[in-house]
């Protein structure tokens, strides 16, 4: 049996209510759509944490900084219901725009702190797009839990900060990311990659692997990343967007792995954009030389 599409709030508000009435517990996972086993890992773990699971899927054109990137976002609906059917989850929740966003709409969730540098800096406007769709996601689904991906760790960052700012009672879940074979991260924009450039594609999990293992060792950021951004470019990467060291517990830039980071990136491969992003365990010489500068200072 298929995947029951439910296009309006009011729909899936008299469906949850039932769900609610019986006491189950309730999860959603906000997508895109052009599903792959990342997005698939993340409905697997909700089914294994609630009774029943809403996927969401909507190209929110509020999230978009780019026209072009909006118009030639991939759209497979039918696919992707497809793959949801056999995993078991409830319902796909596929609104419109026109009744996520419609006629006067004139409310904005922003986010600050978090939401800025990293792609914030370069996306201007995306992420008060995320959080206001977000926001609306989970009103209205209602849900008890709702699941993201590391992938996308500073939008992890930004609907964290929400939900304990706004008291939005829901538990965020943080799911790994899933990568290809040869270590890409999967992403609905790698379709966009050409057989060469799809070749290339690897080299930048490949230097952000090798760079989280040098700051691991204590090496220091400014060093290492300056050489993984050569490495990048050497690999055939156009441009490095960003490639920073922040701390995996509030996001803030860090000069060496003294405490639990992430190291992530952003890279033009002709016209796409990739993001990725590896944690760095702390490094002992980073924390014995951190320990001492807050001594001596
Ligand atoms: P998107 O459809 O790209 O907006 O992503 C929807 C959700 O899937 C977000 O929580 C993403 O972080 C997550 N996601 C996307 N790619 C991956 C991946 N490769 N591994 C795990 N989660 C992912």
């Amino acid at each position: 049996m298929g995947i029951p599409i439910i296009r309006t709030v009011a729909e899936l508000r008299s469906i949850v209510a039932v769900w609610r009435r019986d006491g189950l517990k309730v999860a959603v996972v906000p997508t895109m759509g052009a599903l792959h086993e990342g997005h698939l890992s993340l409905v697997r773990a909700a089914l294994a944490k609630a009774d029943r699971v809403i996927v969401t899927l909507f190209v929110n054109p509020m999230q978009f900084n780019s026209a072009a990137d909006l118009v030639a976002y991939p759209r497979t609906e039918y696919d992707d219901a497809v793959k949801l059917a056999p995993l078991g989850a409830d319902i796909l929740y596929a609104p419109d725009a026109a009744d996520v966003y419609p006629q006067g709409f004139a409310t904005t969730v922003s986010v600050s702190a978090v939401s800025e540098g990293l792609c914030g800096a370069f996306r201007p406007g995306h992420f008060d797009g995320v959080a206001t769709v977000v926001t609306k996601l989970f009103l209205q689904t209602g849900a008890d839990l709702a699941f993201f991906g590391e992938k996308d760790f500073q939008q992890l960052h930004v609907v964290r900060r929400l939900v304990r700012d706004l008291d939005i009672p829901i538990n965020i879940v943080a799911c790994p990311t899933m990568r290809e074979e040869d270590g890409l991260a999967m992403s609905s924009r790698n379709v966009r990659l050409s057989a060469e450039q799809r070749l290339a594609a690897p080299k930048l999990p490949e230097a952000l692997s090798t760079s989280a293992e040098r700051l691991s060792a204590g090496a220091p950021a400014e060093l290492v990343l300056a050489e993984a951004r050569q490495v990048i470019l050497a690999a055939g990467y156009d441009e490095v967007e960003y490639l920073e060291l922040r701390a995996d517990h509030d996001l803030s830039p860090l000069r060496a792995a003294d405490r639990p980071a992430r190291l992530i990136v952003a890279a033009w491969l002709g016209g796409t954009r990739l993001i990725d992003n590896v944690r760095v365990p702390s490094s002992e010489s980073a924390v014995r030389g951190f320990r001492a500068a807050t001594a001596a200072a």
